[in-house]
């Protein structure tokens, strides 16, 4: 059965990658008709927090990657892993070391002065013959793995290929922290194996990590699951996206406007590819999504391209749905509408919008008042065009509230004044629209109430 998983830590909000991985993982599972699994991987206390977990998981709903079973917490599993470390330990494949944080620095200051690599130099690892030292009264001990001393540790991966290390690279790693904690390395293999994983998707950070994991799992006979590592995401400069080049949580992007829909089908591409196939649905993912052509190399995030991809959904998701969004947008900015009413001014303006936050920025003169800026004012609203104003206002008066009409009434001002489109519009635009630049202005008038109009151009 295929099973996957996605394994968050909560010391902060979703990242872009880890929303990546989830959807693989996900992808995966539908795909074969699996089970996909959210397990909270906590044991950072001191860095974990609720708002966390409750942001990841209220990402995780808007990108809608729904999970079959979770979300499973770490820190609620910590007996189950006590209980796996006493196997090991029986097993001969975990001991007890005592040594201190000071001999620990001194023993790697000792190795760089030989210039060797640091590691643990397996000094309270039992081996036949051995004799230990005497453990010292009142220190608590740390859990190691006894991790085989020869031999290699090889893996096919899905993203990578095949990778081997070998086992003179890794030391004994902690497995448990002295107050019963247990290591990332060690929690993740219990958990895994607990869980039935088929294949772990994670971000190649983790790729230094999986040949102790394995040798865990080994350890405990447990089956191994496949790895694919997919790689970093790369900032538009090249560097690791990190939040001090823009945003990285999946939180601002669904506050910047993006849809679900767009963020899914950006990330999907993000790393992995179905020939030229550039926009697809969910539906279309699940079923292209079977692990092969993941990518080996880096992914470079492309914000235009994210723009591009959302601005397709814009246009074509279902424009109740759309409205009640760019309602909850203009709702931020203290502004009052109803679904409704937005719904009959976004067909106007959603072909030239990529996100929801930009149709807000339309629209948003339809439910509030606009400031024209001064350089507007004094650059359209000229001594040339004002006095066709009053005659504008008197013919929209009079004429019926249709867009013929209304295309009627400007003309006959242009006639009746000798100016030439442009002349007129800009200034109309500027003081309705608070803006020189829009669609067609008689369609952009009829959007609004009649009594709206006439007194923005009163104030003219
Ligand atoms: N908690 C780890 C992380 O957030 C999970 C890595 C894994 O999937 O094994 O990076």
């Amino acid at each position: 059965k295929i099973r996957t998983r996605i394994a968050p830590s909560p010391t902060g909000f979703l990242h872009l990658g880890t929303a990546r991985t989830a959807l693989y993982s996900w992808g995966y599972a539908r795909h074969h008709g699996g089970e996909f699994v959210l397990r909270i991987e906590d044991t950072d206390v001191a860095r974990s927090t609720q708002d966390s977990v409750d942001q990841i998981l209220a990402s995780m709903k808007w990108l809608g990657l729904e999970y079959d079973e979770g979300p499973v917490y770490q820190m609620q599993r910590l007996d189950r892993y006590r209980e796996v470390v006493d196997q090991l330990i029986a097993k001969g494949r975990a001991y007890r070391c005592y040594t201190t944080p000071a001999e620990l620095d001194a023993m790697r200051e000792a190795q760089k002065a030989r210039g060797e690599k640091t590691h643990y130099d397996g000094r309270w690892r039992p081996e036949p013959g051995k004799v230990l030292p005497t453990p010292p009264a009142g220190v608590q001990p740390v859990i190691r793995f006894a991790n085989p001393k020869d031999g290699a540790v090889t893996w096919d991966d899905l993203c990578k290929g095949p990778i081997t290390i070998s086992n003179h690279e890794i030391d004994d790693l902690i497995i448990m922290r002295a107050d019963g904690v247990p290591t990332y390395n060690f929690a993740v293999v219990v958990d895994d194996w607990d869980m039935q994983i088929s294949h772990v998707f994670r971000g190649d950070e983790h790729v230094n990590n999986t040949p102790w994991q394995i040798n865990i799992f080994n350890a405990l006979g447990a089956p191994l699951p496949r790895f694919g590592h997919v790689p970093v995401i790369l900032g538009d400069d090249g560097q690791k996206l990190s939040k001090r080049r823009g945003a990285v949580s999946v939180t601002a992007y669904e506050e910047a406007g993006f849809l679900p829909e767009g963020m899914l089908n950006y990330l999907a591409r993000l790393g992995w590819s179905h020939g030229d196939e550039e926009l697809f649905t969910r539906e279309q993912f699940i079923a292209w999504f079977d692990g092969s052509h993941l990518s080996k190399s880096p992914a470079q995030w492309d914000a235009a391209k994210l723009a591009w991809v959302n601005a397709h959904y814009i246009k074509t998701i279902d424009e109740q749905r759309l409205a009640s969004l760019v309602v909850d947008q203009l709702k931020r900015r203290g502004i009052d509408s109803s679904v409704a009413s937005v719904a009959r001014t976004v067909p106007l303006f959603k072909d030239r919008c990529s996100t929801t936050v930009e149709l807000a920025d339309w629209v948003a003169m339809y439910f509030a008042d606009v400031s024209p800026t001064s350089e507007d004012l004094s650059a359209h609203v000229t001594d040339v065009v004002k006095p066709a104003l009053p005659t504008l206002r008197a013919k929209l008066e009079a004429a019926e509230w249709v867009k013929p009409a209304i295309g009627a009434a400007i003309k006959e001002t242009l006639a009746a004044h000798s100016l030439k489109m442009p002349q007129l519009a800009h200034a109309v635009r500027v003081l309705v629209c608070g803006r020189a630049q829009t669609p067609s202005l008689d369609a952009v008038l009829e959007l609004f109430s009649k009594e709206t109009v006439l007194s923005r151009l009163q104030v003219a």
